[in-house]
């Protein structure tokens, strides 16, 4: 193991410090290829010295530092938006899958997810629901995402964490190879330079990592998973009422007028909002994250979508009254993949459908692999089974394709996220939890999922926490599988 200098530390001193960031400007624009060397930390002005600083307050970011600060770190969280929550308060998704084993028999995930769960539920505010027939993939939980936020509020709140909202991530400042030292933030006050002895990049696209110079990888543009604006429609109830035979299927089709061309939607009841209901429908192709221009035309592009569905729905669904109409818009494009981080190992598809093992185990799950092509979907389950649903552009017909992708046989009571996969190569004080972590195109349609991100988080606060407590470097921290049930 790898007994670590403290950089902060009395012995090392402010001098030494700053001279020390002065080479990491170099290296951050030169060796470890810092992206952009107009954003360097120079003019930065303290915001503050940390023991973790947390970059992205998803609810991967939120249980990152809450974890760490109940460990007792002083911990700094840095998010763009005036709220938390990530995916599932700005893309609006609603759902928490499963934290039982394949055949529903067992508890396999405890930690803060069932803990929000619970809170929520006990408000009316999430709903859960069993494992149907032996399956853990029934047993799932909706919740309300504006009361998410409240509890988000509260966990940081209560755990002491400091908070930088409405604050963007911008740069890092690199020291000595593998090891950053200040993480620059632009907020309302300016400039501004968090210190801190170890970071968490939670920010769903790697804006941390690639910007501190680590490696990253990201599939082409056509071969990334789409990405989807999120809604609130109401008058889903008249239409149905009126119409019988009422299906969001029925809007994906040619013969609506929506002009999609793609197949896939699916909506939730929001829980204590009886009139309210979620809907994910637009879908946005080829848009690379971590290109503004892309973001913005796919914003566009999915606000007319949606502008045309639910016109769609009110010419081929006629009522009397006001019919579909949206109440929200997701203020953000909901993103399914972007960057990943080149960690110490990628997961593969094999390791997720076979359930493999590993020693340092972060994370389990049983969400399927969940592939969401340019035009439509593809599923494969732990238990062997395979379903697909296309549209052949040219024609409109959407297929649909049932079947094995290996014979009956024993399943796997879950499968596993290794520490490894969320530790990028070469680093000594940064790990990287959530969507980006490193995994293949099949792997990653599985461990994309919420209930994964939220332990790959609690997992990396933990192993901060004893980074920074037993001087240890990222790859030798790993912390045990924390978010276990009680
Ligand atoms: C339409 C859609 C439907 C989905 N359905 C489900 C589902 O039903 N269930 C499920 O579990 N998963 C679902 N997923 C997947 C899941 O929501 C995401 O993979 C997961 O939320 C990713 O979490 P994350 O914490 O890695 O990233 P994110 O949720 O993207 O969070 C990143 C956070 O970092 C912040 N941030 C980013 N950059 C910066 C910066 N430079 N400075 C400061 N802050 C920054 C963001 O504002 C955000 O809060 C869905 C995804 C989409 C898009």
């Amino acid at each position: 193991m790898r007994q670590l200098r403290d950089p902060l530390s009395p012995g090392l001193g402010r001098r030494a410090f700053l001279v020390s960031g002065a080479a990491a400007l170099a290296a951050a624009s030169t060796a470890h290829g810092g992206d952009d060397p107009a954003r360097t930390a120079g003019a930065a002005k303290a915001a503050g010295e940390f023991d973790v600083c947390v970059v992205g307050g998803s609810c991967t970011g939120v249980f990152a530092a809450v974890r760490a600060a109940a460990a007792g770190m002083r911990v700094a969280l840095v998010e763009r938006n005036y709220f938390f929550g990530g995916t599932a308060t700005a893309g609006f998704v609603p759902v928490w899958h499963s934290l039982f084993s394949l055949d529903g028999s067992r508890r396999i995930v405890g930690g803060y997810t069932q803990k929000v769960i619970e809170r929520l539920a006990a408000r009316g505010l999430a709903t859960l629901h069993d494992a149907k027939d032996g399956r853990s993939e029934s047993a799932y939980c909706f919740f309300n995402t504006a009361a998410l936020q409240g509890e988000l509020d509260r966990m940081v709140k209560e755990g002491g964490v400091r908070t930088f909202f409405g604050a963007s991530f911008v740069a890092a400042e690199v020291d000595r190879p593998g090891h950053v030292a200040r993480a620059v933030i632009e907020d309302k006050s300016g400039r501004r330079a968090i210190a801190a002895k170890f970071f968490i990049d939670c920010s769903g696209d790697g804006d941390l990592v690639a910007r501190a110079g680590f490696e990253t990888w990201m599939p082409p543009r056509e071969r990334l998973q789409a990405h989807t604006l999120c809604a609130l429609v109401t008058g889903v109830d008249r239409l149905r009422k009126k119409h019988p035979k009422f299906s969001f299927d029925e809007l994906m089709k040619p013969s609506s007028g929506a002009r999609l061309n793609h197949v896939f939607q699916w909506w939730a009841p929001v829980p204590g909002c009886p009139e309210t209901t979620f809907l994910a429908a637009t879908r946005v192709a080829a848009c690379d994250p971590t290109n503004a221009d892309d973001l913005t035309h796919g914003m566009f592009e999915a606000r007319e979508q949606l502008g045309r569905i639910v016109a769609a729905a009110n010419r081929v669904f006629p009522t009397d009254g006001p019919g579909l109409q949206v109440a929200a818009v997701a203020p953000e494009l909901g993103l399914r993949e972007s960057r990943h981080l080149c960690g110490l190992y990628r997961v593969t598809g094999e390791d997720v459908l076979s359930g493999r093992e590993y020693p340092d185990v972060i994370a389990k799950g049983t969400y399927r692999v969940d592939i969401h092509e340019g035009k439509g979907i593809k599923f494969r389950y732990l238990d062997g089974r395979e379903w697909e649903m296309l549209q052949d552009l040219s024609t409109g017909e959407i297929k649909v394709r049932r079947g094995r992708w290996r014979p009956e046989g024993p399943n796997p009571e879950c499968y596993q996220v290794p520490y490894r996969a969320i530790v990028p190569k070469g680093s000594e004080n940064v790990l990287a939890a959530g969507r980006m972590l490193d995994a293949d195109r099949e792997a990653y349609g599985a461990l994309r999922v919420m209930v994964n991100c939220n332990q790959m988080g609690e997992a990396a606060g933990a192993a901060a926490a004893k980074a920074v407590k037993e001087r240890l470097a990222a790859p030798d921290a790993y912390p045990g599988f924390v978010s276990a049930p009680a």
